[in-house]
């Protein structure tokens, strides 16, 4: 099977061979992807032109009611999804879950958000600033839509999520999408865009995939397009300092990896309820989609008297976690993506290894349901220990991609700050307390270096949605090693893609604009 591109109406196939895909559990072939002699050029030539125009012409209103259309395709194929999400990304049913329900879940959240903007098509502030002594001369801010193409690239262990909230947010601000998905599980990405196709549902030349490497679709970008890239920090870093990003100024946005932190309060005690929730989702952070997330907790920060009770109960719960063909339904732990990623993870727990104990899992599963090791991209659940945390640097700079976390001693509020920080800045931190007055001074310490802070205590109790898991209220991103980039967070994510502008005129022509707007903060 050959994965193609899909812009102006129709798909394309590339000329090479490609990237062949496989099934992490036995590497049998899926399918080939390749964008060899991909006409990018004339895919930004039809969103600009069929796409940008047709999504002017609908309301916030209209492109809801897109979404909900497309969501609605997607969840009548949601069980094909998931078996393509087991064979091409090693996923559980749980696993296959958080990404293709997440996808269709924020395509519905946006439809929503967007149905109450009504029918106009821009965003006006509320609140006005008098300019003059006398009143006759004001400021109010707007939104427009940037007539651009939103160049979007994903990173292999969402390509559902990844993709529809992409799309989902640049639908809602009237702006085109090309995007393209990671090439080793392109296969779900794919299959599920020609199902939204071949249904009708989307505005001519609204939404493109280009499927296979991406290397010349920066160079396509100008001043009024952006690039939403989600990857790791290297790669960001290539795509940034292309030539034509600098030079042609298009909006962009960086979500990268980071070392996430969670940090177990001063005052939690063994066996409390507080600690249980601790235990539970650091065991789901060693097991959920094998630990393939972005915002997984990588460094647990624990007060050192508890830190022995906590490393034997998570230690204990790992034991019993099955690792295996997600086939087998009592499997809790896939393989990763593929055996690269397996090398890549096992090389990063070495590196943490000359710097930390290891307290269980290491490299290879001591069973393995239904799969064989040397054919599977298997890893164990693995939990390190480093006792001096403020003398070591790869357990706060090497992200192992993979069902991997280290607990960590701190010993007094002062030190969670400054060990959370050495991460250089995360996506997301989490706190597990009962004590408020702590945790409002953690949480204080740990904000300018986090886009998101998760703070439990037993009123929450199970009630949270995880540290993981990134909900389309909240603003997704984070600072400094974490790209610095924002997603999502209701319409606060709009922003991205239209324009503020001030406008200095009179009350009268002011107040007659009004009505074609939505008036809200963005
Ligand atoms: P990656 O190797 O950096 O690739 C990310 C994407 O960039 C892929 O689609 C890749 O395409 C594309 N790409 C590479 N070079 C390109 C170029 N010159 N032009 C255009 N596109 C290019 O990352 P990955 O291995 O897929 O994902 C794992 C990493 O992503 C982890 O570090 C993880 O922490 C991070 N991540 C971050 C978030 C977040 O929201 N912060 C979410 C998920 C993952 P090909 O696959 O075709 O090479």
């Amino acid at each position: 099977m050959k994965i193609e591109s899909f812009f102006a109406g129709k798909w394309h196939a590339g000329r090479g061979n490609g990237q062949t895909l496989r099934n992490p559990v036995n590497q049998e072939v899926l399918g080939h992807v390749d964008a060899t002699g991909i006409d990018v050029v004339g895919a930004f030539a039809d969103a600009r032109k069929a796409g940008v125009a047709s999504l002017a012409d609908l309301s916030f209103q209209q492109r809801g009611a897109i979404l909900k259309s497309v969501a609605d395709v997607l969840v009548k194929n949601r069980d094909r999804y998931n078996t393509i999400a087991r064979l091409n990304s090693g996923n559980t049913a749980r696993d296959a879950s958080v990404d293709i329900d997440g996808g269709i879940g924020v395509l519905k959240f946006y439809a929503r958000l967007a149905e109450r903007l009504g029918s106009s098509k821009a965003i006006l502030e509320p609140g006005q600033d008098l300019l003059a002594k006398e009143p006759a001369f004001f400021a109010r801010h707007f939104w427009h839509t940037r007539p651009g193409v939103a160049l979007q690239v994903n990173a292999y262990n969402f390509p559902s999520w990844g993709m529809w909230e992409k799309i989902a947010v640049a639908l809602v601000a009237g702006v085109p999408s090309i995007t393209k998905p990671a090439s080793s599980t392109a296969l779900l990405s794919y299959e599920m865009m020609r199902d939204v196709v071949a249904a009708f549902v989307l505005p001519e030349g609204s939404v493109a995939l280009i499927c296979g490497a991406g290397g010349p679709l920066i160079g396509c970008l100008t001043a009024m397009d952006s690039l939403a890239f989600t990857g790791s920090a290297q790669t960001a870093l290539g795509l940034r300092g292309e030539l034509n990003v600098l030079a042609s100024g298009p909006r962009v946005t960086v979500e990268t990896d980071s070392l996430n932190a969670t940090i177990i309060g001063p005052d939690v005690q063994r066996d409390s309820a507080v600690f249980e929730l601790a235990v539970s989702e650091i065991v789901k952070a060693l097991s959920v989609k094998a630990g393939q997330f972005c915002t997984n907790i990588r460094r647990i920060l624990v007060p050192e008297a508890v830190l022995p009770a906590l490393q034997e109960a998570v230690a204990q719960k790992l034991t019993g976690l099955v690792v295996g063909d997600p086939a087998d339904p009592d499997v809790k732990v896939g393989p990763l993506v593929n055996t690269k990623q397996r090398d890549t993870a096992i090389g990063g727990i070495e590196a943490l290894s000359a710097e930390a104990k290891l307290v269980a899992g290491g490299t290879r599963p001591q069973s393995i349901s239904e799969a064989d090791w040397s054919r599977g991209a298997f890893v164990a659940p693995t939990l390190l220990r480093c006792d001096n945390p403020e003398k070591a640097s790869s357990v706060h700079s090497i992200e192992v991609f993979g069902p991997c976390a280290t607990l960590m001693p701190y010993r007094s509020l002062a030190d969670v700050t400054s060990l959370a920080a050495a991460g250089g800045g995360s996506l997301v931190a989490s706190v597990f307390s009962n004590d408020s007055k702590a945790t409002a001074q953690i949480a204080t310490g740990l904000a300018p270096w986090h886009g998101r802070l998760l703070l439990i205590d037993e009123e929450v109790g199970k009630n949270h949605t995880g540290h993981a898991i990134v909900m389309p209220q909240c603003v997704h991103g984070g600072p400094g090693r974490a790209g610095g980039g924002e997603e999502q967070g209701s319409l606060r994510a709009l922003r991205f893609h239209m324009q503020r502008t001030a406008v200095q005129a009179s009350a009268s022509f002011l107040g007659g604009l009004g009505s074609e707007y939505a008036e809200i903060t963005l």
